[in-house]
């Protein structure tokens, strides 16, 4: 397998990543409105609050929608095969973006129940990604 093509990091997304980097997921909670929302930034999209307090997530989703990709991404070897690329609702009610892994990726479809799996990075923290949920 070639390297992953990692992302960066900014301050404003290091708590998340500093909790992959234990195998946690977290989300941003605005205290305002108290809901969660994605992806990470220093105000709330919805009311505009800015009082934003990280919490663990569950890790459970359902496929909202999933592309099989068939022409290696980059960072990847047209070895590992075809891919599935899929958007993820969480159980707390935000919509995230992730592989499915652990399956074949035409098995994964609209619907299905996953969880939260990791997916290491050169520098200790972790990918989010996804696997079937028994
Ligand atoms: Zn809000």
């Amino acid at each position: 397998m070639s390297p992953l093509l990692e992302p960066p990091a900014s301050d404003e997304v290091a708590p998340f990543w500093d909790a992959t980097r234990r195998g946690k997921l977290v989300l941003p909670w605005c205290r305002s409105c108290e809901r969660p929302f994605w992806y990470p930034r220093a105000t709330c999209p919805r009311c505009l609050g800015d009082t934003v307090e990280w919490r663990q997530a569950r890790g459970d989703g359902t496929v909202y929608a999933v592309s099989v990709q068939h022409q290696p991404g980059p960072g990847r070897d047209a070895a590992d095969g075809p891919y599935a690329v899929a958007l993820i609702d969480l159980d707390e009610g935000v919509r995230v973006m992730g592989n499915v892994l652990a399956c074949a990726a035409a098995d994964v479809h609209v619907g299905m129940s996953v969880r939260v799996t990791w997916q290491a990075l050169s520098d200790g923290r972790q990918l989010l990604q996804f696997a079937p949920r028994e």
